[in-house]
């Protein structure tokens, strides 16, 4: 068994009308806690690590750890690298074995975010790894990355469709109100903005820091 893509696993979860979760899982505990139980439960899922959880564990490590979870288990497993920014180090994962990278250049200008993205899209594709990308930015904090309240931005559909069809991206995290890390407050998503996004873009969308959202939602 092996580490795929995440491309047609969130397609068929499209078509279907469901989520895949994904978890952010930082050493051989947590990898078995979140495989068991995905296993247990039928259920597809994404094993997502940061730049600090790679580095913690040691990138053959956790590709090696991931695999055997994905034999014992019998299922196959997206291992995805998460907010990840930095080509040469994207670069080394894919030879690694990871097919599954987020692109994270939601902190620059926009055509500066699309070069960056395109550039991981294009040598993606050589690997067949599926690219996910950020328009808008998300509060809180993820890793070392801390975002200030203040510095949060919602995605803008139109500015989304735009984004897709110049980067050829598979998938987008949108900034509909989530945060990553503790909540402050009461999360509000913003709903109609997440359906006015949905009418102009086809492919699967991605929600970050859902840990904190009350079932209620
Ligand atoms: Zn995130």
């Amino acid at each position: 068994m092996y580490l795929i893509s995440s491309r047609e696993m969130l397609k068929r979860a499209q078509k279907g009308g469901y989520a895949v979760p994904a978890f952010n899982i930082h050493n051989l505990e947590t990898v078995q806690v979140v495989v068991e139980t995905a296993a247990e439960m039928n259920s597809p899922v994404i094993l997502a690590g940061t730049p600090g959880t790679y580095g913690y564990a040691g990138v053959d490590y956790i590709v090696a750890i991931c695999k055997e979870a994905a034999n014992k288990h019998k299922m196959p497993l997206v291992l995805h690298l998460d907010h990840h920014e930095d080509f040469s180090d994207i670069q080394a994962k894919l030879h690694a074995g990871i097919r599954s990278v987020m692109i994270d250049g939601s902190h620059y200008p926009f055509d500066e975010n699309i070069d960056i993205v395109k550039r991981v899209v294009d040598y993606c594709n050589r690997y067949d790894a599926s690219v996910e990308a950020e328009l808008g930015r998300l509060g809180g904090q993820e890793d070392d990355l801390i975002v200030d309240s203040a510095d949060a931005a919602m995605t803008d559909p139109a500015a989304a469709a735009e984004f897709i069809q110049r980067t050829g991206i598979d998938s987008l995290a949108v900034a509909i109100g989530s945060a990553h890390g503790l909540y402050k407050g009461e999360p509000k998503l913003d709903f109609a903005r997440l359906e006015a996004i949905r009418n102009v873009v086809d492919i699967p969308l991605v929600l970050h820091g859902a840990s904190g959202i009350p079932d209620a939602w």
